[in-house]
């Protein structure tokens, strides 16, 4: 009898944990993948202001006719010619930098509705 007392006892504590876990990874997942998404995002504003002054340097140096609207910024190229000593500009979140009707720089993951602007 009290055997089974204490596998009762045993039994109750491993469901106890279990739960305790259950529920710790219901809520700790969705808070991790929101930071980490919004840290990525954060980062990518970052890289896309700057992506945006190095194309406004390359057009005033070039001219307005080299970046075609709404094609990928060719940010090697820019980095080949010493526009940005920085290492690759690149979305952290592997979204594609492109320009707009209106020159201004957007991502395709980030921040796609600036595309229609
Ligand atoms: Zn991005």
């Amino acid at each position: 009898m009290r055997k089974t007392s204490y596998k009762g006892k045993t039994d109750f504590f491993l469901l106890f944990v279990a739960s305790v876990l259950i529920v710790f990874i219901i809520f700790a997942i969705p808070q991790y993948t929101f930071l980490r998404n919004s840290i990525q995002s954060v980062s990518c504003n970052a890289i896309r202001k700057n992506l945006q002054k190095v194309v406004e340097q390359y057009k005033l140096e070039n001219g307005d006719n080299v970046f075609i609207p709404y094609k990928e910024i060719d940010t090697i190229m820019l980095m080949e010619k010493g526009y940005t000593d920085k290492k690759l500009l690149v979305c952290p979140d592997s979204g594609v930098y492109m320009l707009n009707s209106q020159g201004q720089v957007y991502c395709t993951k980030h921040n796609p509705e600036t595309e229609d602007i």
